[in-house]
This record gives C-alpha cells, structure tokens and sequence, in this order.
C-alpha cells in the first residue's frame, strides 16, 4: 500500500485491530471494539482510514433480531502483502504471501543449485525480480526471510547453518533493503514455524506454547503470551539441544546425548537400520510402516516418542505451557507420534494433582509453515513491537 502510514500515535491501536482481522477473519466492529478493548468511536476511525488505503472493506452483514445489521469488516485479500523468502536445505522458495496466510504466488529452486552465497543471493533476486513484476508488488508492505538457523537476527546476517553447503556470514537483509527499498525481516525458520501456527494455526487461541519441528533435525519455537519470545540471545527453542540422555552421543553442537542425536529423521533412521541390518530403510518406510503396524516401525517411533516426552517434560517444568505443537516432515507418522506422545505428557501430568494437563497437537501446516510465517513476521515488525 504505498503511502500508507503505520507508524502514527495509533500504531499499537492499528496493529490490534489488523491482527484480529487476520487471524480471526471478517469481523464487526463491536466485536473488534470488544477484542481490543477500544471505544466503537476509536475503531470506527482507524478502520475508516484504513478502508480509504484499500486495506480494509466491508464485506456483508450479521443477521440481527432487530435495529440496524452490523456490518461486517475484512481485510483486503490483495492488501498488506508481503514479499516472502524462505531457505532451507532442500530448497529456495520465494512469493507472495498476504496477511491471512494465504500464499497468492510461489516459485522455488532446489537448494542444491544455489549452495553458495553468490548464487543463492543471484537466484534471491532472480525470483524476487519476478515478484516484483506481479502487479500485486505495489502492495508489498516488507520482506520476510525464512532461514534454518544460526542467523544473526540484529545484523540481518546468515551464520554458519551447520550442513548448508558454502553458505555462511550473508548479510541478506541489507542486501534485500539496498535493493528493493522496503523494509526487510529475517527470522529462523522453526520460529516463524511457530508464528505461523500463533497466527493461523487450529491451534491459535493457546497463548502460551512450544512448537516443535522434526526434519533431519530438531527445531522449535517458544510463542509467549502470544508473542514469539527468542531469549537473549535469538536462540531460544532450540529444544533439539536440550539434553535427554546423560554421557549420551554426541551432537554437532559438541554437547552429548542431545535430543537431536535421538528423535530426529536422521537419527531415527539410524537407529532402526543399526536393529535390523537393513540398510534400506528410510523415513518413508518407518512412516509408512507405523499405519501397517510394523515391527521395527512401531519401535522406532516409540523411542523417538519417549525421547520426546522426556525434552518436553523437561521444558514443561519450566515454562508451564497450555500446549505443544509438533510438526516437520513426519508425513504419515505425524499422528502416531502426536498421540503417543500426547499419552505420555497427559498420565504424567495426572501424578501431579495441581498440574494442568498439557495439550499435545500435531502442526495445522504441511510444509509451508515458515514461509507462511514471514507475513505474520512482518505484522509483528511493522505494527506489533
Ligand atoms: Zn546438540
């Protein structure tokens, strides 16, 4: 929306109202009078100034027994969109998400084509070049950037992700900044994973959660009163490092018995190969051989259940959580896991009479959840912080 002004004496105020808008959908005025604790006259204003921008319209009524219908108001679907970038070790993917989550264009390039800092930043421009000849780019209100961690999220810098091919120490928000002049916002990809599930996830009205994302790794992301807490140093949730086996196997990290060396895709693999002397098995296979009730399926992912339970528990006791969201590439063992490791969590939690028992659920996203996240990041950045 160019022209439009976020940074007012009203941007808290904005900021409540857009949210609410974007993750709860059309709503009436009293009810966002209601959900952000301003007067009807205060709402009234921003949405009429908003509605003037193209950012909000109205769209139908609510039946009424009697008086005048309320009107509805919703978010321009082309509206506040957001220049999405995400990179992980399997692939570039760039496009346009817009502030209800919805991807509106996507295009990708396999990570392997584009492993080095040279050619990732040429193929980033590429594609963003392309998005920017999308009419819609004129709407574009940041650039949010997905990217497997360790990043520097002060410098706007790519570390040195372990296993990234030469990728390392790329200042990819300023080169982003310098050359499309809007503004520009890096976040690691479980974080926004589990912004994506704060904002639009089935899940969404827990306040308080951990969101745990299982690939050939192990990642998570902490959302705090509705906000995503990154700790001191940006490295909050990285719950894969949390240790679950004293003198345990030793991890990348130079730690030993991590939960990453025992719940991960990679060391699930692992560890069914090394019980079975079958050097074929993949994730696919286990995954595949839980819902046929395979032996060495079953175990596996029992194992990496029970190292699970054993990580969170841990978190639990220190965070008290309403409840843990689990995602990653778990594919058809997404359930089972999710219900055994629910099961473990919910009877230890009934030992402990004054303890809350703790929701367990699977993710509301496939495998688009940090690229959807970067819409959310940038809301958070321009309006929330
Ligand atoms: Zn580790």
């Amino acid at each position: 929306m160019t022209g439009v002004n976020h940074h007012d004496m009203n941007t808290k105020n904005k900021y409540v109202i857009l949210k609410a808008l974007a993750t709860k959908g059309a709503l009436p005025r009293n009810e966002l009078s209601v959900l952000s604790g301003l007067s009807k006259m205060a709402v009234t204003a921003i949405a009429n100034e908003y509605m003037e921008q193209g950012v909000l319209r109205e769209c139908g009524e609510l039946s009424s027994s009697g008086g005048r219908k309320p009107k509805l108001l919703e978010l321009n679907p082309n509206a506040l969109l957001t220049l999405a970038v995400s990179i992980d070790r399997e692939m570039l993917l760039v496009g346009i998400v817009n502030a209800r989550g919805t991807i509106l264009r996507a295009e990708h390039i396999p990570f392997r084509q584009v492993d080095t800092n040279q050619i990732l930043t040429d193929n980033i421009f590429y594609l963003c070049d392309m998005m920017m000849q999308d009419p819609l780019s004129r709407n574009f209100w940041g650039i949010g950037v997905s990217c497997v961690g360790p990043l520097s999220i002060e410098e706007g810098e790519i570390l040195n992700p372990p296993d990234f091919g030469n990728i390392h120490n790329l200042s990819i928000v300023s080169l982003l900044e310098e050359r499309y002049h809007l503004p520009c916002y890096l976040q690691n990809d479980m974080c926004l994973a589990a912004l994506a599930e704060a904002y639009y996830g089935r899940h969404s009205s827990m306040r308080n959660f951990l969101y745990i994302g299982i690939s050939s790794g192990i990642g998570g992301g902490i959302i705090l009163n509705r906000k995503l807490f990154t700790g001191t140093s940006g490295l909050a949730g990285i719950i894969g490092h949390s240790i679950v086996q004293m003198d345990g196997l030793p991890c990348t990290c130079g730690q030993r018995g991590c939960l990453e060396q025992y719940s991960s895709i990679t060391a699930i693999v692992k560890w069914a190969r090394e019980q079975s002397g079958d050097d074929s098995i993949t994730w696919m296979k286990l995954a595949g051989g839980i819902l046929e009730a395979d032996s060495i399926s079953q175990r596996a992912v029992d194992r990496m259940a029970e190292y699970l339970y054993v990580a969170i528990s841990n978190f639990q006791a220190a965070f008290d959580m309403e409840g843990v969201i689990i995602g990653g590439e778990l594919y058809g063992a997404k359930d089972y896991i999710v219900s055994n490791v629910r099961e473990r969590l919910q009877s230890e939690s009934l030992k402990w009479s004054y303890r809350r028992k703790i929701e367990v659920e699977g993710s509301s996203f496939v495998s688009d959840a940090s690229f959807i996240g970067t819409s959310a990041l940038t809301m958070e950045n321009q309006l929330g912080r």
